[in-house]
């Protein structure tokens, strides 16, 4: 359970011999756990040549509410904002129309760059209608296919002066084109059912459409699915996957980059078990981001699992309370524990991570309420010290507990009988990835997009 930090968004392309609106709608509505303020669809209708863009703000299903778009291709987005106000003129698919004709973008992730590219575009003579970094990259792709002669070559050139993580899907005409940025920090997988190949930031809305997973979109690669699927790269950089997905933020039956999400998270609770045995009656998950864990924390101890704290499903994203009111019902309100099973008993908790610790410090009051005799707390993430500039909106570094207190301090603070995160390279085993090709600044502060490379040379 978060409040501290906030997926990003969610694109998904797809393009048939059939109506694609129902397949993005439901791409979309697997997707809902990476962004929920708002959503569109855009497809395109060859008899009209025409794109068709709906969006607003709120969940897929109230937006999409009585409408429908026809057309053989489409894009989708889900958004939380990360940049950007949280409006109606952020919302994507965003569209664009410039000299040589049009096209519908939709973007995940965050540059690093906005700033310095919004005032080159300006320069330019571009006018922007919204804050996003994604009208950034449109215009840019624009601006450098007006230039190049052709849209591929336009993307490419684009990618050289874009910097950040950036996982897109476009539409222009008939065609969908995905494109992952050189580091390729947040997922984007293909997959296939018949003739229809479809473009997602991850593996589940396949699995929910019936399709096949394909393969993962390679750094840098920019492929077209038209009536064949072409391939083209861009510039190189060194492979930096978000870690952060596998602990945290991409759903458990996702596969990112030839993993399974719930492998690792299984994995990381059997090596927790094995970093930090303990005594202990039950291993309780603190749901829904500890339960895959404390599953591998169980198998590992042989001690057993059960459902100590029960999540309210019920309470929404307009769930807000004034701050008095939070800090004393809050926790409550989202998380009950069951007294019969954790009376009188010595507890494993399992947890994703802890940002400042004040959700935690709370569950653990509340544990004990009930008459949980011992808290011992397993962190499956090693502590988070920076943040992150890559598409998670995570708190400024001021806000992690990690900075300012020992972990001997920070299991005072929150209350614990004992307290251990998974290691480093206990992470890294569980992902299973090469450390070269992970990104770990939020553990580390070795940032992959380097500040020296956000200079650019226009
Ligand atoms: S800084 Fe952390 S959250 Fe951000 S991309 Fe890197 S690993 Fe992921």
């Amino acid at each position: 359970m978060k409040k501290d930090i906030k997926e990003n968004c969610a694109v998904f392309g797809i393009r048939s011999n059939e109506d694609v609106f129902d397949s993005i709608y439901y791409g979309l509505y697997s997707l809902q756990h990476r962004g929920q303020e708002s959503a569109g669809i855009a497809t395109y209708t060859r008899s009209l040549d025409r794109i068709n863009i709906h969006k607003d703000m709120g969940l897929v299903p109230d937006v999409f509410k009585d409408v429908y778009l026809q057309g053989n291709s489409g894009i989708g987005h889900v958004r939380y904002s990360t940049t950007g106000e949280s409006d109606i003129e952020n919302t994507q698919p965003l569209m664009i129309n410039y000299a040589k004709g049009g096209f519908a973008i939709a973007h995940n992730g965050n540059l690093v760059n906005p700033q310095e590219l919004r005032s080159i575009l300006e320069r330019r003579g571009g006018v922007f209608s919204t804050t996003t970094d994604t009208e950034i990259i449109a215009q840019l792709i624009a601006q450098e296919h007006l230039k190049t002669g052709t849209f591929i070559e336009g993307i490419k050139s684009a990618m050289n002066y874009l910097r950040g993580a950036y996982s897109l899907v476009i539409l222009q005409d008939d065609k969908i084109i995905g494109v992952r940025d050189p580091w390729a920090i947040r997922p984007l997988v293909l997959g296939k059912s018949g003739d229809a190949y479809a473009i997602a930031s991850e593996s589940c809305a396949f699995d929910a459409l019936g399709m096949t997973l394909i393969r993962d979109i390679k750094p840098s690669e920019i492929l077209v699915i038209g009536d064949k699927l072409d391939s083209y790269f861009g510039r190189k950089e060194r492979t930096a996957h978000c870690m952060f997905e596998y602990v945290y933020f991409a759903r458990p039956d996702s596969v990112i980059d030839g993993v399974s999400v719930y492998e690792v998270r299984k994995n990381l609770g059997r090596i927790l078990a094995k970093k930090a045995p303990v005594k202990a009656d039950m291993v309780v998950p603190i749901p829904d981001s500890g339960i895959n864990v404390a599953i591998g924390y169980a198998q590992e101890s042989g001690i057993p699992y059960g459902e100590g704290l029960i999540k309210n499903r019920y309470l929404g994203r307009t769930f807000i309370m004034p701050e008095q009111k939070e800090r004393e019902i809050g926790v409550k309100i989202k998380l009950n524990p069951i007294r019969s099973e954790i009376e009188g008993k010595s507890l494993v908790v399992l947890d994703d991570s802890i940002v400042r610790g004040t959700t935690i410090k709370r569950i653990i009051k509340i544990l004990r309420e009930k008459g949980a005799k011992e808290v011992h707390v397993r962190i499956s993430c090693p502590p988070l010290r920076f943040p992150c500039y890559y598409g998670i909106n995570m708190q400024s570094k001021e806000e992690f507990v990690a900075r300012k207190k020992s972990i001997e301090e920070i299991r005072k603070k929150i209350g614990a009988d004992s307290l251990v995160y998974t290691s480093l390279e206990g992470l890294i085993k569980a992902i299973g990835l090469p450390r070269e090709k992970l990104c770990l600044a939020c553990l580390t502060g070795d940032y992959p997009v380097r500040e020296e490379q956000m200079k650019l040379e226009v």
